[in-house]
């Protein structure tokens, strides 16, 4: 673990007070909501500057704001970055970051246990109108890793927590892989979120979130992010990364992200080319509310993270249910990575369990359930439930489905922050008719 980015203060401080911080103008507490497209420029010359990069400053809203500006503070600070860009949704972080670090014809290695959408759009998109290929790996084997690396490799890309199955990636081997080829690790801490698990303490060089879960935490505001973690040394690996280290490459004349923005090259790098050319940036009111849904953060996940840990005990013990796969349970392979990684090993809000009577059964529970809401959606303050197979990752094959975690009779919980007796009495009623 790295002493430089440990954070100075307890988590549920930097959670209220990281960011900016009240308006020395006004006095005012609550973040300020910027719904401007265009920003003034004092004369011709600070224009010219503020285009080039030789002064910071606002120009247009596809770039920058400055209240996602706070947000990006925020986000960096809480993950112990040294810099954020937001985006518009998760998946418009992959894209973005994925943007600034390959060329087409390029490859990347990712997991086979990632959240469904990341895997269709690795799959699919990225593919077809990049062309990035994708390498699936089995994330309990990071030697496999090793083995899919070549010259056009440019990085890798885990889940620290995956969604749906809940599996632990070991951060700090996937740090040690990605080290040694000259690659960044992008670590997905969407499910964990930092408040669990600061993936930059174990090697990652990039994170990325959907702030759409829990960040903003009552299901009101789509966004992502991608948070630089500051310590990837580019120019060392100039030629796999001309974005970052050649001169004027991204239309910058005279500028070399890597060496010129040393301080959080990645962050500066993925406004100026990658939300330029791209355009996902996000939008004032979300970043608004979910800098709102942030200072209570370390509250709901301890909620989320003890609920869980009681409804997976309940539903391991039940005769409906054929396993549950959740790292919280002593029984879990991944228990140990847990203990490992996250805090008090607690393994977020977020799991699945096998029905024993497979893909009927899994409909009627979702069908009766009453106080889990049936939506594809993660990390609400409310109990969600899904049937994979039928919807999140209808698109992949049975065999894809499997070993994604989601086959037939899976069915996906994000425990919510109710009263966990209650939410057990709604599950043992709506079990009696799987
Ligand atoms: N990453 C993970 C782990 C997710 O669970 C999700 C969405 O569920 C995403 C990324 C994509 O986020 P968004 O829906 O905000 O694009």
């Amino acid at each position: 673990m790295k002493d430089s980015i440990m954070p100075k203060q307890g988590f549920e401080t930097l959670a209220v007070h990281s960011g900016p911080g009240h308006d020395p103008v006004t006095g005012a507490t609550s973040p300020a909501i910027h719904q401007s497209s265009s920003y003034v420029f004092r004369d011709s010359q600070h224009a010219a500057d503020v285009f080039a990069l030789k002064e910071p400053g606002y120009i247009y809203s596809r770039v920058t704001n400055p209240t996602v500006a706070a947000l990006e503070q925020k986000l960096a600070e809480l993950e112990g970055g040294v810099g954020a860009t937001c985006t518009a949704s998760g998946l418009a972080s992959n894209l973005l970051a994925f943007s600034v670090l390959m060329d087409a014809g390029d490859e990347f290695v990712a997991t086979t246990k990632l959240y469904g959408g990341t895997a269709g759009q690795f799959r699919d998109t990225f593919q077809r109108s990049y062309g990035w290929k994708c390498h699936s790996v089995d994330p309990t084997r990071p030697e496999e890793f090793k083995a899919k690396i070549n010259e056009r490799t440019k990085l890798l890309f885990i889940e620290s927590l995956s969604n749906p199955e809940g599996v632990i990636a070991d951060i700090e081997a996937y740090a040690r892989i990605a080290e040694s080829a000259g690659i960044p690790l992008i670590v997905d801490n969407t499910v964990a979120t930092p408040y669990l698990c600061r993936p930059f303490e174990f090697g990652a060089d990039l994170v990325v979130h959907s702030t759409t879960k829990y960040f903003s935490g009552h299901g009101q505001a789509m966004g992502g992010a991608v948070v630089d973690g500051g310590s990837f040394d580019w120019m060392k690996h100039a030629s796999k990364f001309p974005v970052m280290t050649t001169e004027g490459n991204g239309g910058y004349r005279g500028t070399t992200f890597a060496k010129d923005f040393a301080g959080m090259p990645f962050a500066i790098a993925s406004h100026a080319v990658g939300l330029r050319d791209l355009g996902m940036n996000q939008q004032p009111m979300n970043a608004y509310l979910t800098m709102l849904g942030m200072e209570t953060l370390p509250l709901r996940m301890k909620q989320h993270c003890e609920n869980a840990v009681k409804i997976a005990a309940f539903l391991s013990q039940h005769k409906a249910v054929k396993s549950v796969s959740f790292a919280g349970l002593p029984a879990s392979p991944y228990y140990g990575l847990a203990q490992k990684y996250m805090r008090n090993g607690w393994a977020s809000g977020l799991f699945t369990f096998d029905l024993a009577g497979g893909y009927d059964a899994a409909l009627k529970l979702v069908k009766n359930a009453k106080l889990f809401t049936h939506l594809a959606n993660i990390g609400d303050t409310r109990s969600l439930m899904i049937h994979p197979a039928s919807t999140t990752h209808a698109q992949m094959t049975d065999v894809q489905k499997t070993a994604a975690g989601c086959g037939p009779g899976v069915v996906r919980v994000s425990v919510g922050i109710e009263t966990a007796e209650d939410l057990i009495e709604d599950l043992n009623q709506a079990l009696a008719h799987a």
